[in-house]
């Protein structure tokens, strides 16, 4: 078969691979001049790794992505490292069960509750039984108000935004469930596992087309129809890795109530900074620190150089502070000078003086980051096949209960290949 995939992200890299290997005939189309997706990186020039536009790491479950970079000869490192909260201007480390019983801002009791429940939804419960449930009320109802505004509020308000009362109690479930304390990165970073990816396709027989925005999919008889950059092929099969929203526009030709569906889904946007600094930032070795002070103007701040080696990118410290906004929120339109102006008073709380070690600035900015995963959403999820024959979808729209993520794209990617090739 000849077959098009719209997108290099994981998903659609992961699909080619699979796809040429059947003996199937395959073109990506990529308006990116670089694969990877929303996990792509970039290289300055003095750097031997290039880095993630947002920061990226692995958890020692996901198997999918571990075996497919046993497959390319690409080997992820693991590492543990410290995650820590910042709580009443402080900052606690709160990533293991001990660290959470000696967490002194909340009372005896509180802590032995949040490590119960915590426990039993790591351990005993069947995701099925809980996506009804919205994690707001549950957890605020099984942890106590002050338990769950200290800690897991502030988590979910600056993840999800304005949509964060409505998360299904299953994605926190989810996260609980998946989480390792050991945190994984590829040799070479994710932009390198990327590009492994998208020469190995090549290197079978698969054409990549990058700088190539497709703008129209129509159906075609028994074939389908990409149209890009003034040009136009036809497919026996196409496969579409965008958000439902997007592929409702690219897809005019779709039933009315199909595309009513698509665009029903919700998503949030990401704003990542990524600070180059001469010193540290956070103190103690700190990898992650979840900001759980709502009076901040960000959600994250994340030391990558406290996680791999800072020899690989020239001996600068590298910082994210990351955000999710809804991508018309008024920071989504600032320059990066404007933006670290904004968030420089909070950041001066966390280590006063930084801005003397600043060697460089980058912004990183994409309105679709993280699906909004309400109640019941399993079966909200559309499937791959589409009303269009021969025409699918797969996306991170899709991926549930699990946190979107490369793991899942990787295995969405293997699963669709599936279902065109049987
Ligand atoms: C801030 C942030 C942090 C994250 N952290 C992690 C993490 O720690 N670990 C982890 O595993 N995952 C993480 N993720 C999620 C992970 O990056 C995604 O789940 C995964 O990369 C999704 O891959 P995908 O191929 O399904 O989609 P995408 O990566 O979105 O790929 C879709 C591709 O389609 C292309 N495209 C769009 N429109 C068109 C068009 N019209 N024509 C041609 N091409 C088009 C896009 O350029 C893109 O390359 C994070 C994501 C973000 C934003």
């Amino acid at each position: 078969m000849n077959i098009a995939i719209i997108g290099a992200g994981f998903t659609g890299l992961t699909a080619a691979n699979s796809l040429i290997l059947k003996g199937n005939t395959v073109e990506i189309f990529e308006m990116d001049k670089t694969p990877g997706g929303l996990a792509m990186g970039f290289k300055k020039n003095n750097w031997d790794w290039s880095l993630e536009k947002h920061y990226h790491h692995i958890f020692k479950s996901d198997s999918s992505i571990l075996s497919l970079a046993k497959e390319i000869d690409t080997s992820f490192n693991f590492y543990r490292p410290n995650t820590s909260s910042l709580i009443d201007n402080h900052i606690i480390q709160l990533d293991s069960p001990e660290k959470l019983l000696q967490f002194s801002a909340l009372s005896v009791p509180s802590r032995l509750r949040m490590g119960l429940v915590l426990g039993y939804l790591k351990y005993v419960v069947k995701w099925q039984d809980l996506e009804g449930f919205k994690a707001h009320d549950w957890l605020e109802k099984q942890l106590g108000r002050e338990p769950y505004s200290i800690l897991w509020e502030p988590l979910l308000k600056s993840k999800f935004g304005p949509y964060y009362k409505d998360i299904s109690l299953a994605w926190f479930w989810a996260r609980i469930k998946a989480r390792s304390t050991k945190l994984g990165y590829p040799e070479g970073g994710f932009g390198h596992f990327a590009d492994r990816l998208a020469e190995k396709a090549v290197s079978l027989g698969g054409k990549i087309h990058f700088d190539c925005q497709v703008d129209r999919i129509v159906p075609n008889g028994k074939t389908v129809t990409v149209f890009y950059k003034g040009k136009k092929s036809d497919f026996d099969a196409v496969i579409v890795t965008v958000s439902n929203a997007l592929f409702a526009h690219l897809a005019q030709s779709l039933p009315e109530d199909y595309k009513k569906k698509l665009n029903e889904f919700k998503g949030i946007g990401a704003l990542n900074i990524v600070l180059e600094l001469k010193k540290e930032f956070l103190p103690k070795d700190v990898y992650w620190l979840n900001i759980c002070d709502p009076s901040f103007p960000f959600l994250a701040v994340v030391e990558h150089t406290h996680f791999i080696d800072k020899s690989h990118y020239n001996n600068s410290n590298i910082v994210y502070i990351g955000n999710y906004l809804p991508s018309d929120h008024e920071l989504f339109s600032l320059s990066k000078e404007k933006l670290l102006d904004r968030y420089h008073p909070y950041l001066d709380k966390i280590h006063s003086g930084y801005k003397n070690n600043l060697l460089d600035i980058h912004l990183f900015k994409v309105p679709f980051a993280q699906p909004i995963v309400t109640t019941s959403f399993s079966k909200k999820i559309l499937p791959f096949n589409t009303p269009i024959p021969n025409l699918y979808l797969a996306n991170m729209q899709q991926v549930y209960p699990w946190d979107r993520g490369t793991n899942y794209a990787v295995e969405m990617g293997r699963r669709i290949a599936k279902i065109i090739h049987t």
